[in-house]
């Protein structure tokens, strides 16, 4: 709205600042004096007060303005001036160093868009009272047995092992197969970072390779030119949602007589040769964290089709305690055990995963189109030969290195997005196992995650295109 219309003089008479206040339909009046410099703020309740206390509508308002208001500076971070809005307090004048009225900021409670949100309603409330009322709450139930069959028949393999989260499922996996100490196991650059905690974990060394530059997947090439005698597993990260070439992968391992686990995290669903990940891992594993295709709230599971590593894998999440003679440990292990409530809850997820994975193709096919015009920004690829990508997070590409700026302009208008990961390579931390990686940070710099969630409509797709298209 046009400045001019919320500003009225300070030599107004009330009946002025009624009709300004009627017209602007914001609830308030800028008072300036004549060079423009802001003197005060009259909202609509200023002036029921003053009738109330007898003033008239042709009494002037002088003597009322209060100078105790909220106000912003024309330089002062949008993120601070959020912060000054309250159920009170809607529109915000801003001044220059002179005091003179600039503009106004205005709270749009329309738009908070955040960037993930379960989609918890179809039976999981129901199953999830059902095993607390069974007082079954801990890690023995019937849902556990019951998630872990019915998620491993969805993948197309036979086992399933839940665990407490992602990390520990990738973890699980790895020692089972026996991974330590001098063992190299080869990770994508581009990647959440439990990826490689977990090698890390077993004592094994990660070596980090670099992405292939339209799938943003782990490069096979790259894979092949890291392989020495001591690697004995890839895992390959179908990164957001896109599935890696796993013909190539599972070649190269095949090879070398190396394994594949699979981190399939963020694509459960995803298929490669209509046939899904978490298929071509000796064990592949899963997340259900809360920002998850699915969740269990906390969770995460290990699918394989090996009845000796199933069995393994349950000893190693229960203490190592043999499965025979309670209390009689075999192996070191650990307690990476899922909940029977966690497991209600994913059991009910894994009945709708079709349904859900529909509105999110539906959702990122309303962002393909809208964004097909705009010019600087690229979606992630949803045409790779032998890939059925999910939609995760929607993923964008932004040129011209204006990410950054994208980022803060949606994140002003209430709009939650995230800057890709960081590679792996980038950060101190894992700096020593990288194999020169570039592709990566190139990507890796220019991506965004956009709001992937049901309060997201064709309007509030509207709305972020028209903030980006603001700025590039
Ligand atoms: C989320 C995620 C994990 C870890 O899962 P948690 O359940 O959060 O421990 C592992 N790998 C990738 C690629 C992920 O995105």
């Amino acid at each position: 709205m046009n400045l001019e219309k919320l500003i009225c003089s300070k030599s107004a008479t009330i009946k002025d600042v009624m009709m300004c206040i009627n017209e602007n339909a914001k609830g308030a009046a800028f008072i300036v004096d004549e060079a423009v410099r802001l003197v005060g703020i009259m909202t609509d309740g200023d002036i029921r007060r003053l009738l109330i206390d007898g003033y008239g509508l042709n009494d002037f308002i002088e003597e009322h303005i209060q100078s105790d208001f909220v106000y912003a500076k024309v330089n002062e971070e949008p993120e601070n001036i959020a912060k000054k809005f309250n159920h009170r307090i809607r529109i915000i004048p801003i001044i220059n160093e002179s005091r003179q009225l600039v503009d106004y900021s205005e709270f749009d409670e329309n738009i908070h868009l955040s960037l993930a949100s379960p989609y918890l309603n179809g039976n999981e409330y129901k199953y999830l009272m059902d095993a607390f009322l069974s007082t079954w709450i801990s890690s023995t139930g019937k849902y556990i047995t019951k998630f872990e069959e019915n998620f491993a028949e969805y993948c197309g393999v036979k086992y399933g092992v839940a665990t407490a989260n992602g990390t520990v499922a990738l973890h699980l996996a790895l020692i089972a197969l026996g991974i330590g100490a001098g063992d190299e196991v080869i990770v994508p650059d581009l990647t959440f970072a439990a990826t490689i905690n977990a090698v890390i974990y077993t004592g094994a060394t990660p070596v980090i390779v670099d992405i292939e530059e339209d799938s943003w997947c782990i490069d096979p090439d790259e894979i092949e030119k890291a392989i020495t005698p001591r690697t004995k597993a890839i895992i390959p990260v179908h990164v957001y949602g896109q599935p890696c070439d796993m013909d190539r992968i599972c070649e190269i391992a095949k090879g070398h007589d190396i394994y594949i686990v699979e981190d399939c995290a963020e694509a459960h669903g995803a298929e490669w040769r209509s046939k899904k990940v978490g298929s071509f891992g000796i064990i592949s594993c899963f997340s259900f964290f809360g920002n998850k295709v699915i969740t269990t709230g906390e969770g995460g599971i290990c699918v394989t089709n090996s009845k000796e590593l199933y069995e393994k894998m349950r000893i190693l999440r229960d203490h190592g305690m043999s499965r025979e003679r309670k209390y009689y440990h075999e192996v070191i292990g650990y307690n990476y055990r899922m909940t029977n409530l966690q497991a209600a809850i994913g059991v009910a997820q894994i009945e709708r995963v079709d349904d859900i994975l529909m509105w999110r193709a539906k959702l990122e096919n309303q962002y393909r189109n809208a964004f097909s015009n705009i010019k600087g920004i690229r979606l992630q690829r949803n045409d790779l030969s032998n890939r059925k990508k999910i939609a995760w997070l929607v993923s964008i590409l932004v040129d011209e290195n204006k990410r950054d700026e994208v980022l803060i302009e949606l994140k002003n208008n209430g709009i939650d997005t995230r800057a890709f990961f960081i590679p792996l390579s980038e950060m101190d931390l894992y700096k020593k196992y990288d194999r020169g990686c570039c592709r990566s940070h190139q990507i890796s710099k220019m991506g965004l995650n956009l709001p992937t969630t049901f309060e997201v409509d064709l309007d509030g797709i509207e709305k972020i295109i028209s903030l980006i298209a603001s700025i590039i």
